[in-house]
Parts: C-alpha cells; sequence; structure tokens
C-alpha cells in the first residue's frame, strides 16, 4: 500500500490528516486518491460506511480546490443532515494547513435562511442532503453551474431515502464538464441507472466484495417466540456488559417502546426517531457518540447519520425487509478496523429472511443460544469485580467521611465485606435470573418463559449454580501458559477465557489454576474454535499459548512450552 505522500498529496494536508491519526492510506483511499488527483474521469466506489471514503474523495477535492476563486467548486450530496455536518467538519480538519476553504452544509430541518447567508459569503465546497440543495438552487441561492466536482455519497441510502428525483434534477442541472464521483456500499439497480445517465465513462473502484458486508462483523441470530423478543434483548445486553450499540426497530412506535421499557427496566438507553424534535435528536445523538448512553434504540432513517466508530454490537430487534438495509445496519460495527457482532433476534417464520440476507450479502449467520441466567450472572460478577479493581479513589473527598465509615464496617472481617459490597450490586441479577428460563425456541422449557421473567411464577428449569463441571456432556481440555504468577485468580482466568472466546454461549467447565500454567474445560463441540480464538492472544505483552491436552494438572506441561515472562 503506498503512502499518503506518495499518492501526490500536498504536505500541509498530510500534516493535517497526520493529526487526526490518518497514518497509512485505507484501502479505497489507496486506490482512490492517486485517481483523483491524476484523472478528471468519474469514479464510482464501492464502499461501506467506515472504510474511509471521505477522505478519499475529500482529500483530493481539497486538493484541487481554488481558494482565490469566490466559485462554488465542488457539491457534495449526501443522504443526511449528520452525514452533512460530520463531512464539513472532516473537510475543515483536512484543509487546516491550507489558504481558507469555505465549506458550508445545507440540510434540511434546519433555516433557510442562515444557510442562505452563509453562502452569499461564498463557499467553495457546499455539502448537502439533496432536497435543501435542491430548494437553495431554485431559489437561485446555489449555484452549481461552475462546479468541477460533484460527489453523491452513500447513493443507495439517498435513495433508499427517496431523493431519486431530486437527485435527477440536481445531477442535471449541473455543469456537464465536471467530475463525478458516486460513492456507495450496494450497487442496486438503480444506481447502476444513475451512472449510466448522468456518468461518464466512470472507473469502477472497489474496496472489498461488491454487496459484501464488512468482513470484520459477525452475524448472530437467536431463535425465540416472537413474545420473548424482549426478553431475549435484555439477555444480550445482560451478558455484554460493556455492550455500546444500536438496537434497530421497525417503526417509530416499536423505536418508542423498546425504548421506553429498556429504560423502566433500568437500562442505560434511549430512543432515536422521527417523532423527536430536532433537538431531542441531537440531545440523544450526541450522548450517545460521547459514549454517555450504552443502548441506542433507532430506526433506519434516524441511525443514518450516526458516524460512531468504536461500537461493539449492532441488534436487529427486527429484521428489515431489504437485504440491504440489514448490510448499512450490521456495517456501522467492525468499523475502523475494529471487530464487532450484529444479533438478530427472530423467530421461526424468519428464518426465510435470513436465508435470503445470506444469499443476497454474501455473510453467513451463526446460530447462538439465548445466554441462560448462569452465563449472565457471571460475566456480570466478573464485570463488577473488574469495576472495583479498576475504580479509582478520590482520597481528598473520602477522607472525611472515613471515621464513619470504618466505625460501621471496621468490626466486619474482610471477606464478608468484599461478600456485602459485590451482593449490593449483584443480588438484583442473582434474584432475576434465579430460575431463569430457556429462551430459545427450539427448548423445551421455552413458552413459559414469558411469565417467569415477568415475575409471575412460572415454572422456569435453568437453576442458578455457580460452578459448572456437574454439567453433563463432553468437554475438552487445555493448557494455558498463564497461572496465578501472573496475577490471575479462576474467576480472573474464566473471564480471561471467555473474553477471547467472545461466544458466550461456549461453556466453560473446570479450571485448574496453577502458578506458571493451568488447565481448563470447554465443550468439545467447541475444540477448533477455541484454538482459533488463542491463536493470536497475548496477555500483558506475552504471547498466549493454549493447547489441547489430556494431562491433569500436577503433571507438568509439554517441555516446549516455556514462556519468558515480563
Ligand atoms: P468514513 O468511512 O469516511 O466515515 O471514515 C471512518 C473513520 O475512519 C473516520 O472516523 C475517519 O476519521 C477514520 N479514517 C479515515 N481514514 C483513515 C486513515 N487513513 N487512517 C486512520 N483512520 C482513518
Amino acid at each position: 500500500m503506498k503512502e499518503f505522500r506518495e499518492a501526490g498529496l500536498r504536505e500541509e494536508i498530510i500534516d493535517a490528516i497526520s493529526e487526526m491519526g490518518f497514518v497509512k492510506p485505507t484501502p479505497i483511499q489507496d486506490k482512490t486518491i492517486s485517481h483523483l488527483l491524476a484523472s478528471d474521469r468519474d469514479l464510482i466506489g464501492l464502499a461501506q460506511t467506515g472504510t474511509g471514503k471521505t477522505a478519499a474523495f475529500g482529500l483530493p477535492i481539497i486538493q484541487r480546490i481554488d481558494p482565490k476563486s469566490r466559485d462554488t467548486q465542488a457539491l457534495v450530496l449526501c443522504p443526511t443532515r449528520e452525514l452533512c455536518m460530520q463531512i464539513t467538519k472532516d473537510f475543515n480538519s483536512y484543509s487546516k494547513y491550507l489558504p481558507k476553504i469555505s465549506v458550508a452544509a445545507v440540510y434540511g430541518g434546519a433555516s433557510i435562511d442562515n444557510q442562505i447567508r452563509a453562502l452569499k459569503k461564498g463557499v467553495h465546497i457546499v455539502v448537502g442532503t439533496p432536497g435543501r440543495v435542491l430548494d437553495l438552487i431554485n431559489r437561485h441561492c446555489l449555484m452549481i453551474d461552475a462546479i468541477s466536482f460533484l460527489v453523491l455519497d452513500e447513493a443507495d441510502e439517498m435513495l433508499n431515502m427517496g431523493f431519486k428525483e431530486d437527485l435527477d434534477t440536481i445531477l442535471s442541472s449541473a455543469k456537464s464538464e465536471r467530475q463525478t464521483m458516486l460513492f456507495s456500499a450496494t450497487m442496486p439497480r438503480e444506481i447502476a441507472q444513475i451512472a449510466k445517465n448522468y456518468m461518464n465513462d466512470p472507473e469502477e473502484i472497489s474496496a472489498g466484495q461488491k454487496n459484501a458486508g464488512a468482513e470484520n462483523v459477525q452475524h448472530h441470530y437467536y431463535l425465540v417466540h416472537a413474545r420473548d423478543r424482549y426478553l431475549a434483548l435484555k439477555r444480550i445486553a445482560d451478558v455484554n456488559p460493556d455492550i455500546y450499540g444500536i438496537i434497530f426497530c421497525r417503526t417509530r412506535e416499536e423505536t418508542q417502546e423498546v425504548a421506553d421499557k429498556l429504560i423502566a427496566d433500568g437500562y442505560n438507553a434511549d430512543a432515536l426517531h422521527g417523532n423527536l424534535s430536532q433537538a431531542q435528536r441531537d440531545l440523544v445523538m450526541n450522548r450517545f457518540r460521547t459514549g454517555h448512553l450504552q443502548l441506542l434504540v433507532a430506526t433506519d432513517v434516524a441511525a443514518r447519520g450516526i458516524d460512531v466508530n468504536n461500537l461493539s454490537h449492532i441488534i436487529n430487534y427486527n429484521l428489515p425487509d431489504d437485504p440491504d438495509i440489514y448490510l448499512h445496519r450490521s456495517g456501522r460495527t467492525g468499523r475502523a478496523g475494529r471487530s464487532g457482532i450484529s444479533i438478530s433476534v427472530v423467530h421461526m417464520k424468519e428464518k426465510s429472511k435470513l436465508r435470503m440476507i445470506e444469499q443476497r450479502s454474501k455473510i453467513r449467520f451463526e446460530q447462538k443460544k439465548v445466554p441462560g441466567g448462569i452465563n449472565i450472572c457471571e460475566m456480570q460478577l466478573f464485570n463488577l469485580v473488574d469495576r472495583v479493581v479498576n475504580v479509582e479513589v478520590n482520597k481528598v473527598q473520602i477522607e472525611r467521611f472515613l471515621p464513619y465509615i470504618y466505625d460501621k464496617l471496621g468490626d466486619i472481617d474482610r471477606d464478608t465485606l468484599i461478600q456485602k459490597f459485590i451482593s449490593l450490586e449483584f443480588n438484583r441479577f442473582l434474584e432475576y435470573y434465579k430460575d431463569a428460563p430457556d429462551l430459545n425456541q427450539n427448548a423445551q422449557t421455552a413458552g413459559k418463559s414469558t411469565e417467569r421473567e415477568k415475575g409471575r411464577g412460572g415454572s422456569g428449569r435453568e437453576s442458578f449454580i455457580p460452578a459448572r463441571s456437574g454439567k453433563q456432556g463432553s468437554f475438552s481440555r487445555f493448557f494455558i501458559n498463564a497461572g496465578s504468577r501472573d496475577g490471575l485468580d479462576k474467576p480472573a482466568m474464566i473471564k480471561l477465557i471467555a473474553t477471547h472466546l467472545r461466544n458466550r454461549d461456549i461453556e466453560i467447565g473446570k479450571v485448574d489454576l496453577l502458578k506458571n500454567f493451568s488447565f481448563f474445560e470447554i465443550e468439545s463441540s467447541h475444540d477448533r474454535e477455541t484454538l482459533k480464538a488463542f491463536s493470536d492472544a497475548e496477555f500483558k505483552g506475552r504471547p498466549l499459548n493454549v493447547e489441547l491436552t489430556d494431562k491433569k494438572p500436577f503433571e507438568k506441561p509439554p517441555e516446549k512450552k516455556k514462556f519468558k515472562r515480563k
């Protein structure tokens, strides 16, 4: 892969993007930047969101703008207000060391007068949603007869949102000797038609497979009875205490309903949909972007402008009818080199939709079991312990309360004290998931679940038992080159294993913790997955080695397994 400098970018731009943390071009940038700097030929870029496509078209445009002219030289069309603002912000960052290049964002739902005032001052680049751009053209406030660059960003989304006619009008009124760039995650027939009608012999650049989902996204589904959908959702949230994700619903009403229930049940969640005012939406988006909100319950349209790179999960509370929409949803995780999980909660009748998405999008769904009470309690407990270990103590603030605290707690022995503190928060999970039933649709106990979890009694089967070694079934035994000398105790070891496995449904059996190494058991059907999960794993900067073994704890590990500790 080329460096940015080799692609022909100016030093001022390279300095600016270095400050943004761009070291190497992403694949779409690698292919696009040199093309756009060297050629006037139109371009179609097949790229998902999160692949760095804004810089792919933005950096060459910034470089080719003439700051001395007052003409609008570039028009970027994109589907949402949020994306407009994001692109504008990015363009301003790319050009911060260049002579002033002015960029204006124009979108619906905001005062048109302010936007007209901005345009009157003369702007080099306009970034806008099609409806508002057309409105401004019709009012003669935006002249696009001098534009040299026209970008259609997230073209498929613009079509999905019903902007086809507006696009046709804008494209046919722009100057014909322009360079047109079209970016889209998918290439449905309608996009090919736009390319045919308004582009001139475009070069086609693809950053990955056509119509393919992001590679580092795993696609999981849970099969539950329709009435247990919400309960399954809660379990997904509970077994992933650090979840940071979007829950997609089909309608505004369902979005609000799910969000309301989650809030009432004590989750850090909120709703985002079109029935909210712009101010309310901005507030929710801001809280979500800054990480103050863990779960955003949203409709597809409302979630479109969200540009967050580190989402851990996407949850399809309901599957969309259109496979392309599924891809857009799942493409919101697994961005900027991170991995992510897209979960779909489905019932039996929806299985055909999964097959359709698989065929159309060339992805594979893996069925997962809805986590049981045991898994959830365990993950919550480990998370709680981690939080206690990592919490910072504000000695100055706490000092004046200490005499009272010591007076109250001083006589309680250490073990009891630890147990009491942990129980304070953990008890509600224990209580809630005590006798929690199996929600999986093919499970015998399903059907009684709703009653039990609503707290109306019922006959759930799964009782909370802290140790799993008694579970029936076949387990394989693994050696791992980490032990108590690495500061691990049993819960920490189980957490370490679970974190690497990522698959919460895999049963971890007995763990034998020794000084320099340990052994653990995993359901035999997951041998390969376990070995793969640890293939490049590290712990405290040291490579982890995990092997299948039949050795007992008192036996030494294989001779070759000696590792230097730091
Ligand atoms: P985009 O697909 O344009 O929405 O970009 C996704 C994210 O990747 C944005 O947060 C960018 O700031 C970031 N990004 C884009 N290009 C690079 C790069 N070359 N190196 C590191 N991060 C990048």
